[in-house]
């Protein structure tokens, strides 16, 4: 797994507000809480050998934003090779050797990028502070995470192996532009612009990570679709079996089991749908009114449009994607005292 690690040797207090999400092919079976649990505590899914760095000093709560460099770092598990990502350019930080040796090519990890910053407008690269390569051979296919309590700075990260599925030439349509299109839309729906991390007594969609602005597309997203069913929802929290029963009982609102996440896996996953799909829906399904609200964004138009072009993004002949297994936590004020 790609969970960030904390080291034992640290003798510290730590105060810690982290936003995770990760998306792997296969479910696996960790203790990851829902990205909708905001009062989780903090003292389960972080085990004591799951920061593997030596920096004392980052992720420190402090909240860097824009003023200083915010520290970045490979993950511990499958990371190859992290980059500061200014819009187009990449920068390198850190690397390993890990992999096979075809995984560590620079110029694959730049076509990567290159990709992405085709895929993604410039205006809305800011966000994307900094990328990782990793070997996915867990299974995992892509993540993101916040590196600044303000949510304004994004690590995005893609595994190499669904990129380049064949060792060399790198991919641009199934699988990997699925995983591409759904991470990027937990930075599109959860950045600064879209939640107040800081907001004292939200009285709209609470992510989590923040209260959701009025004006948001997770807030607009969850008053339509989720609101009804968000108390039947709370009870499945935590139990995937009974999260599925509860996907199963409300099938045709999703386009995917892992839409029933939460609205913020159901948000990704409709954004994958709406840049696939070649035609806007028509009818009045739940599933169908929530591609319908997307296109109510022209910017999101924009998007699509501009991800269509870059990609070669078809519907799979089964009228799905293999469902994105991705897993959120989000620490706020967590205190970590590790001897
Ligand atoms: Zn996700």
């Amino acid at each position: 797994m790609m969970y960030p690690r904390f080291s034992s040797a640290w003798i510290l207090v730590f105060v810690l507000f982290f936003t995770f999400a990760a998306c792997e092919n296969e479910f696996y079976e960790d203790d990851f809480a829902p990205i909708e649990t905001p009062d989780n505590g903090g003292d389960d899914d972080f085990g004591d050998d799951d920061f593997d760095d030596d920096d004392d000093d980052d992720n420190d709560g402090s909240g860097a934003g824009n003023n200083g460099e915010i520290s970045v770092e490979l993950s511990g598990d499958g990371g190859i090779a992290v980059y500061r990502a200014f819009d187009r350019q990449l920068s390198l930080v850190e690397k390993e050797d890990r992999g096979d040796a075809w995984m560590q090519d620079p110029r694959k990890h730049e076509e990567m990028w290159d990709f992405v910053t085709d895929m993604i407008p410039n205006e809305r690269l800011r966000h994307l502070y900094a990328f990782e390569v990793f070997d996915g051979d867990n299974g995992l296919a892509g993540y993101v995470y916040n590196l600044t309590d303000n949510l304004q700075d994004w690590m995005f990260a893609l595994d190499i192996r669904q990129a380049y599925p064949d060792e060399s030439t790198m991919s641009k349509d199934g699988e990997f532009v699925h995983t591409l299109i759904h991470e990027y839309g937990h930075i599109l729906s959860l950045n600064d612009e879209q939640l107040d991390p800081n907001a004292g007594n939200c009285q709209n969609y609470d992510t989590g990570e923040g209260c959701a602005f009025e004006t948001s597309y997770i807030d607009e997203f969850y008053e339509r679709f989720w609101e009804d069913i968000a108390d039947e929802h709370a009870g499945t929290e935590g139990d995937p079996d009974a999260n599925y029963d509860f996907y199963l009982k409300y099938q045709d609102r999703f386009w995917s089991d892992y839409s029933a996440t939460n609205p913020a896996e159901d948000f990704a996953e409709v954004l994958t749908y709406f840049v696939a799909l070649d035609q806007e829906p028509t009818g009045n399904s739940i599933k169908d009114r929530k591609i319908q609200m997307l296109y109510e964004y022209p910017e999101l138009r924009d998007l699509r449009d501009r991800m269509r072009g870059a990609s070669t993004l078809t519907m799979p002949a089964s009228g799905r994607f293999a469902a994105p297994k991705c897993r959120h936590a989000q620490r706020k004020g967590v205190e970590l005292l590790n001897r």
